[in-house]
């Protein structure tokens, strides 16, 4: 008989840290309640043994937008300060985004017009982008990840954004893939070298697959920033 073992991460909440009420900067009503990601090890895909902590997090209970930990520090800012915080955050969280979908998209070396049109969905969604993210389109589409550029953007990301937000990004990367029906080994491999690529262990490959599964994708394209 073979046994199956391997890891994944698994979002919990911090019981003994406190709620940051009514903060949510995305809706301005929701509560952020502190989450962690922990690897666990699991054996046939079941959690048996918790391993580290991957990353800390908040997320609104109400709007399910994930921030960076800063954003206790952001929440002492004034109230324009958070708002340019939060357009920042966006921009970056759209061009992560258009990149990796693109890259994602020729990485097979053949340009379907269904991954066109979940990518130009994707840009309508930032209209005051719109040029800004066809220009990045364009060119990576072109390029591919000559001199790093994708990946460029997925570090910037990084730096900004939560796991919770950069594993939305690579999940909509991901609906490009399964576009065509199945996820192929190099796919699966570029998806690998995102993960690293945003501080992540490639092991929350699983965790990104199993939130492609549950969702609703409409989600993803708004929020889930910072
Ligand atoms: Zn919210």
């Amino acid at each position: 008989m073979f046994i199956i073992f391997g890891t994944r991460g698994i979002k919990h909440t911090v019981n003994d840290s406190p709620v940051l009420s009514n903060s949510c900067p995305n809706c301005n009503d929701g509560n952020l309640v502190h989450k962690l990601y922990r690897r666990w090890f699991t054996l046939f895909f079941i959690p048996v043994i918790p391993l580290d902590v991957v990353d800390r997090f908040y997320q609104c209970d109400r709007c399910k937008s994930a921030y960076n930990e800063n954003i206790k520090t952001v929440l002492q800012q004034s109230k324009q300060e958070i708002d340019e915080n939060q357009k920042r955050a966006k921009q970056i969280f759209a061009k992560a985004l258009v990149a990796s979908m693109t890259h994602m998209s020729i990485i097979d070396g053949d340009f379907a017009k269904e991954e066109e049109r979940e990518i130009m969905d994707v840009i309508e969604g930032f209209v005051e982008m719109r040029e800004e993210l066809m220009a990045i389109h364009e060119d990576v589409k072109v390029n591919a990840n000559k001199d790093n550029r994708v990946f460029n953007y997925l570090s910037e990301a990084r730096n900004v954004l939560s796991s919770e937000a950069l594993i939305n990004v690579l999940a909509q990367a991901a609906v490009v893939l399964l576009a065509d029906g199945s996820i192929e080994e190099e796919e699966e491999t570029l998806m690998k070298e995102y993960l690293i690529a945003c501080g992540l262990p490639k092991e929350m490959y699983q965790t990104l697959i199993d939130k492609l599964k549950q969702k609703d994708m409409s989600k993803l394209k708004e929020g889930q920033l910072n």
